[in-house]
């Protein structure tokens, strides 16, 4: 598991780094520095990329049924995981 490039890349984030991150990003709370590090991953990233366009999706659906203020970000993640678990149900079929 452990990635031997990583000395390389203390500017470029883990995945697990990003996903951490997307929510802020969306809300564009984060240094136009973390912000450009975001992008640029999910750039090359095929495994982020698809989680942060799910959830631009479901934060514009939340922020649409002005829940966004009140759910706290365990609970947004929690929904955003049933979410994603369904939409991977869909594809399994
Ligand atoms: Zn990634």
């Amino acid at each position: 598991m452990t990635d031997s490039s990583a000395s390389k890349a203390s500017t470029q984030m883990t995945c697990s780094e990003v996903i951490e991150r997307i929510y802020e990003f969306l809300d564009g709370e984060l240094t136009p520095q973390v912000e450009e590090q975001i992008r640029a991953h999910l750039v090359v990233c095929k495994r982020c990329y698809p989680e942060f366009e799910h959830e631009r999706v479901f934060l514009r659906f939340l922020e649409k049924r002005a829940q966004i203020e009140k759910a706290p970000p365990s609970l947004r993640k929690r929904i955003f995981q049933a979410l994603l678990d369904e939409e991977t149900a869909r594809h399994d079929t």
